[in-house]
């Protein structure tokens, strides 16, 4: 009886004692997730991180049961983690908007939001039918607020839809519709306007794939199944940037779309009720438009003889394909540091050119980081440059004293900011309103 007592006591003691070890370790693993989080989130907020730019998710702790499943879902690193059993963000300033964790959260505990109540994020006011308080002017895609590319392509299919039931044949213009833009959502109205037999052109100032194309090579691209005209359902969840891509270059070339690559708009003006579409190589007449230009913006130009030479270029694609060149950056800000960082280690040559004396208003990592590659010697800082002019093998700059200085050079980067999107939009007569935090994307 002793025995059987004993054994059962063992038994039981060796149970709770799991049991024991069990919940100490998972209470222990748990304030370890919570400290490491904690961590990254004043780290973030050192380097000025922490702030949301665009999209950005927001957890409702009511809900949230700390599965952890939107931290795995979210392939860019460390914009949420754990604190105390509840997701939370951490670097919300690295958040691309492909609602990853969104969709992976099992309570339905996420939503994307844009802009803060501290930040407004300025966008077009548009109706459900994706039509501005500028009749026949419309809007689909990023521009409107919402990001990924399913989106996109979902949104770039309906406005098409709607606009095309609106359209006045009675208005002498050369195009029923003119869509400006060729990402996501562009690619996917073209298609559904040759499915509605519109007579439409497509003008995109810079190559086709939109925000996609500039995705680095190796990305992974992540995305819901989406439909799209004159194809049908694709299927990818996850693919590389080239691949869809591709695809999308094919179902344009089945279809016999052709896009005016490389040509900007300028303007779009009403006038009475036809749309003058102003380019930087002619204007076009329409009877509507559709606007599809993301949230990006267009770099700005440096305005300099000899910028047209196929060298010169205004985001850097593939760093680790760049070998052995004289390399000029120009620009003061985080993009061109990072730029200049990431080329600087494949033997080439980096000089950086920026106007002003000092870096201003970048993360502090990325100062120290550029302090050390320029004691280093790994990259030549020319302050208060300006670059007067670019041919085959040279630049030329000036500096403050008005003196000549002349680089042997393959390559240039200018990382001179951008014209946002809303200039565009208030020429073109568009309302726009601050949006303080509200959901874009909600269960
Ligand atoms: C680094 C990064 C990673 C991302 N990863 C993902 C992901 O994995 N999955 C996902 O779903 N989403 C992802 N996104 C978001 C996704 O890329 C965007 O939501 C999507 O591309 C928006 O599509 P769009 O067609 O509205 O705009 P865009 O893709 O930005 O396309 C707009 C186009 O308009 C053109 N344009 C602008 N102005 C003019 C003008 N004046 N004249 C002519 N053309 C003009 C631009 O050159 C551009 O080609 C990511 C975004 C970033 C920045």
């Amino acid at each position: 009886m002793n025995e059987v007592f004993l054994e059962e006591f063992i038994a039981y003691g060796v149970s709770i004692g799991a049991v024991a070890f069990f919940i100490i370790w998972y209470i222990r693993r748990g304030i370890r997730k919570t400290h490491i989080a904690e961590e990254k989130i004043s780290k973030a907020k050192e380097f000025g991180l922490h702030e949301p730019v665009s999209l950005y998710p927001i957890v409702d702790h009511e809900t949230c049961i700390g599965s952890g499943a939107c931290i795995e879902a979210c392939p860019e690193k460390d914009i949420l983690g754990l604190v105390r059993g509840k997701a939370v963000t951490i670097n919300a300033s690295r958040c691309v908007g492909h609602g990853a964790c969104f969709h992976a959260c099992p309570v339905m505990a996420i939503s994307l939001h844009i802009g803060t109540e501290k930040r407004g994020v300025e966008l077009p006011h548009v109706s459900r039918e994706f039509e501005t308080n500028v009749p026949m002017l419309f809007i689909a895609g990023e521009l409107g607020g919402m990001g990924l590319i399913r989106n996109a392509v979902e949104q770039g299919k309906q406005a098409v839809t709607h606009l095309a039931k609106k359209i006045n044949k009675s208005i002498d213009a050369e195009y029923d519709l003119v869509i400006i833009g060729a990402g996501p959502a562009g690619i996917s109205a073209s298609l559904k306007s040759r499915e509605m037999g519109l007579n439409f052109l497509t003008l995109e100032q810079d190559t086709i794939g939109g925000t996609v194309f500039s995705f680095p090579r190796a990305k992974l691209v992540m995305t819901s199944p989406m439909d799209l005209p004159l194809h049908g359902k694709v299927k990818l969840s996850e693919t590389s940037k080239q691949e869809l891509i591709d695809l999308w270059n094919s179902v344009l070339d089945k279809n016999n779309i052709i896009i005016n690559q490389g040509e900007k708009v300028d303007s779009v003006e009403r006038d009475p009720s036809l749309f003058k579409v102003k380019t930087t190589k002619g204007v076009y007449t329409a009877r509507s438009v559709l606007l599809a230009i993301g949230r990006r913006g267009t770099p700005r130009k440096l305005g300099v003889k000899g910028e047209e030479i196929g060298k010169v270029y205004y985001r850097l694609l593939e760093p680790e394909l760049i070998k052995n060149k004289n390399i000029l950056v120009v620009g003061g800000g985080d993009s061109a540091i990072e730029s200049a960082l990431l080329i600087a280690d494949e033997g080439n040559k980096v000089t950086l050119s920026y106007r002003s004396d000092s870096f201003s208003r970048i993360k502090p990592k990325n100062l120290e980081r550029i302090t050390h590659a320029q004691e280093q010697k790994q990259i030549e800082i020319l302050f208060n440059t300006n670059v007067t002019e670019i041919t085959e093998d040279k630049v030329l700059l000036t500096n403050q004293s008005g003196e000549k200085i002349e680089l042997q050079n393959d390559l240039v980067y200018v990382f001179a900011g951008g014209e946002l999107p809303n200039t565009f939009l208030e020429k073109a007569g568009i309302r726009i309103t601050k949006k303080f935090g509200e959901a874009v994307l909600k269960h």
